[in-house]
């Protein structure tokens, strides 16, 4: 019964229309299938993506390769094993790949693998998929970190940050943190289009008019927070991805317009978006090699969330560096960029362990697989990073979320920002 029979694998398309591996497993009774995303703005230290380079049909991007490792070799592999060890499915792909960025059989085939097999579990078991990680009972709701304005890789509007996003930090429920962000959009769709620039929305959902400097997004957020009848910095919080991999070069930086210039001004104007903002969350503030910078901020700023994406790439050895360089006090959890299910969950608890704001996060590139949702309130992640209220893709993570605490009852709760 919990023995699996079958392992097998297709080529499908993600939300940006490249394609992207499926998994889907068998048991006697039961099946799970699982996506594996992708990311835009990747972190050189990320496990490796397997794509067809050469193959000109699919423009390089398909990924008939690593379909074809899952329909083989890991197959073979997995046949037999009992589908509720987890620990030992993910050893095994890890051993079979035998590399360090799992570059033999792409963590792309890997992880499609791994989260098929976490669902199948789940499903043998009769458990909802939240119930079955880290946590086993007072479950939490994280709080979504929305995103409202698209740039940086995720659009091509010329503006230097990545993701502008709002927090909801006066919600007392899910519910009612969907409602704050949905009225907070609907204004800022208005006073987009007021201005007479597009309404059309980049990757991840969340609007990308073609402005060019942070402010003006910023100012624009601030009057739609104030519009919705929100207290910026009170009710909602600015949240902000940087992904400062993408503006660097010798040394110097070009987040706060198109100049490249030092650490220490990149800081001083941290600190005054910080304070005309009320910004209360930074993402990749520096470069992922940068260790030295991402601690000078720290040691700049006050109370504000440092949560690190490319630093980390949800990596136990890069977050224990930054744990010890005093780095960040949060770090971004990607499944596909460290490429199983066990390895995300050991990072999950070590950096809860010491302290640090887990946040799930979905990739630029994602489709219709909501396993991230489950996985925050599994894990008591605090927030959950996945997008805007556009593109299903996105607002299927949030749709799960709300039929989570709509399960959990009166027993729901939010979790701590
Ligand atoms: C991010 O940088 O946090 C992100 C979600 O984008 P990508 O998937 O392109 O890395
Ligand atoms: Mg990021």
């Amino acid at each position: 019964m919990n023995k699996i029979l079958k392992v097998l694998a297709r080529q499908v398309f993600d939300s940006r229309g490249n394609p992207t591996v499926e998994a889907e497993i068998f048991t006697k009774r039961n099946s799970a299938r699982a996506i594996c995303p992708s990311g835009a703005s990747t972190g050189t230290y990320e496990a490796f993506e397997k794509r067809d380079k050469n193959n000109k049909k699919y423009l390089g991007k398909s990924v008939f390769n690593a379909v074809h490792l899952i329909n083989t070799k890991i197959a073979k592999t997995l046949k037999g094993q009992n589908i509720h060890n987890q620990e030992r499915i993910d050893a095994l792909l890890i051993n079979l790949d035998g590399t360090p960025q799992k570059k033999n059989l792409g963590a792309n085939a890997m992880l499609a693998v791994s989260m098929a097999a976490k669902k199948l579990s789940a499903i043998v078991k009769k458990k909802p998929l939240y119930q079955t990680f880290l946590v086993k009972n007072n479950y939490k709701l994280p709080y979504p970190l929305m995103n409202i304005i698209n740039g940086g890789a995720h659009a091509n509007n010329g503006l230097r940050i990545q993701e502008f996003m709002i927090r909801p930090d006066c919600a007392k429920n899910f519910a009612e943190a969907m409602r704050v962000c949905f009225v907070v959009i609907k204004n800022l769709y208005e006073l987009i289009k007021k201005k007479g620039l597009s309404i059309s929305v980049g990757d991840e959902g969340g609007f990308a008019p073609m402005i060019n400097s942070n402010n003006q997004a910023l100012d624009l957020i601030v009057s739609a927070i104030k519009k919705s009848g929100f207290k910026n910095g009170k009710d909602i919080s600015i949240c902000l991805d940087v992904a400062a991999n993408e503006l660097f070069k010798k040394n110097k930086y070009s987040i706060h317009s198109k100049k490249y210039v030092t650490v220490e001004k990149s800081i001083k104007e941290y600190i005054k978006i910080i304070k005309k903002y009320k910004i209360k969350s930074i993402e990749d503030p520096f470069e992922e090699n940068d260790w030295n910078s991402w601690n000078k901020l720290m040691k700049s700023v006050n109370k504000i969330q440092i949560v690190g994406d490319d630093l980390y790439v949800t990596n136990l050895q890069r977050l224990k560096i930054g744990f010890l360089n005093l780095s960040s006090n949060s770090i971004l959890i990607k499944l596909n960029q460290i490429g199983t299910v066990s390895e995300t969950l050991d990072v999950i608890k070590f950096a809860q362990a010491i302290g640090f704001k887990t946040i799930i996060s979905h990739r630029s590139g994602d489709s219709e697989d909501t396993f991230i949702a489950d996985l925050a309130v599994g894990t008591n992640s605090n927030q959950i990073k996945t997008g805007s209220l556009a593109r299903s893709e996105r607002v299927a993570k949030y749709n799960q979320l709300i039929r989570i605490e709509e399960q959990l009852g009166k027993k729901a709760k939010m979790n701590k920002i």
